[in-house]
């Protein structure tokens, strides 16, 4: 399958193949032909399957067909749970939509709106946003939703965690009745089926990599470790691999600064990025670690939604995260879009719960691997 066999349009085709995508990743395949078809579509996908690019070319496509301008309005409202994902999600636009005549602006919180406003006065056809901030400018009378066509809830299982649903739930009734909806979530809890329910019309389901079983291209094995001796750990594995890029994954803020500040003092350059630092601090150090400078990012799972490395090969659980659900969505940062990565895993006496947690829900063991750093 090409993504012109697809029924892309040429000016969406350059860019793609500027940009190297070859084929359509399995969601992209599956979701575009309904989207360009006009249909709501529920998409069970985590970051790394290609989602953003699935909705994301039909949404120009259509948009171009209907030959909107500057003054049109807000066409599309993209709405994502983290400033980073958002970012991500705009940067991608910006790419694929370099051949058309259609603007787009992104807004998120924690920084002054002056600039936000100032773009959305320039008149915007996408926006991509986080639901705090818009709902703030929408009441402060800078953006009118009522020209909507197309709405995209992505990450919703994440906007449910991280408490926006009464902002969601003031954005709705803002929209037209008459649109097209575009829902993904990584896991389908019970409360996310109700949520796509009231906002989705005869959706088209769409699923790839289902929760329970992560990209087969992870390398994944497991350290059981004193927590006391895991810093030791992730140092010699740093060192032995050779590791030039890795996301570390700590439970805590003061856990991720704890490690960062250590691989530094080691001589291994790491930075944490957590909800306590500035968005400032966030994006420069993102940044550092997109263009190696970094060569270590310790994060928290909220931190981390987003991230977006291209063929990050090593992705390390310093400490197990409680919720199964949240390992998956941690490898599945590594080995994305068909390249191949590695899951190494830390856990101590107290993990061992989650541990288990984690292999009935993968429904399959997880390499052990002995080491000299117990006592
Ligand atoms: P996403 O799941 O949308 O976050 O995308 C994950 C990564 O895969 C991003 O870096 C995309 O640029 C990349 N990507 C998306 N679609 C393709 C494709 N068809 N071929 C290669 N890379 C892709």
């Amino acid at each position: 399958m090409t993504f012109k066999e697809l029924n892309l349009i040429q000016p969406l085709l350059g860019p793609l193949d500027k940009m190297g995508y070859t084929k359509p990743t399995p969601i992209q395949e599956q979701s575009i032909p309904h989207l360009l078809g006009g249909r709501d579509i529920f998409g069970c996908a985590q970051t790394g399957t290609g989602k953003t690019a699935a909705f994301a070319l039909p949404i120009l496509q259509m948009l171009d067909a209907a030959k909107i301008g500057p003054r049109s309005g807000i066409k599309a409202l993209i709405l994502a749970p983290t400033r980073e994902l958002a970012i991500q999600i705009h940067e991608n636009i910006v790419l694929y939509s370099e051949n058309m005549n259609i603007s787009s602006t992104v807004i998120f919180g924690g920084i002054n709106q002056h600039s936000q406003v100032q773009s959305l006065k320039k008149g915007v056809n996408i926006l991509i946003a986080t639901p705090g901030r818009l709902l703030d400018l929408m009441q402060q009378g800078f953006i009118k939703l009522n020209m909507v066509t197309h709405f995209v809830l992505d990450e919703a299982d994440r906007m449910l965690d991280m408490g926006f649903i009464h902002d969601i739930k003031k954005i709705i009734p803002k929209l037209p009745e008459q649109k097209q909806t575009i829902f993904f979530s990584a896991t389908v809890a019970p409360d996310i089926k109700k949520l796509a329910d009231t906002l989705l019309k005869k959706p088209v389901s769409v699923e790839v990599t289902p929760v329970a079983s992560p990209s087969e291209l992870v390398d994944q094995s497991v350290y059981f470790v004193d927590k006391n001796h895991k810093r030791t750990l992730l140092k010699h594995l740093i060192k032995e691999n050779n590791i030039q890029q890795a996301l570390v994954f700590t439970r805590t803020k003061h856990g991720a600064d704890k490690v960062a500040k250590e691989l530094s003092k080691s001589g291994i350059s790491a930075e944490a990025i957590h909800g306590n630092k500035s968005q400032n601090a966030r994006e420069r150090a993102l940044a550092g670690f997109k263009n190696h400078e970094i060569r270590v990012l310790v994060a928290t799972d909220i931190a981390s939604r987003g991230i977006d490395v291209d063929k990050l090969g090593y992705v390390f659980n310093f400490e197990l995260p409680e919720v199964a659900e949240t390992y998956v969505h941690r490898i599945g940062r590594t080995g994305r879009a068909g390249s191949e990565g590695v899951a190494f895993s830390f856990c101590d006496k107290e993990e061992l719960p989650y541990f288990k947690g984690i292999t009935k829900l993968m429904k399959r063991d997880i390499r052990k691997v002995e080491h000299p750093f117990n006592n």
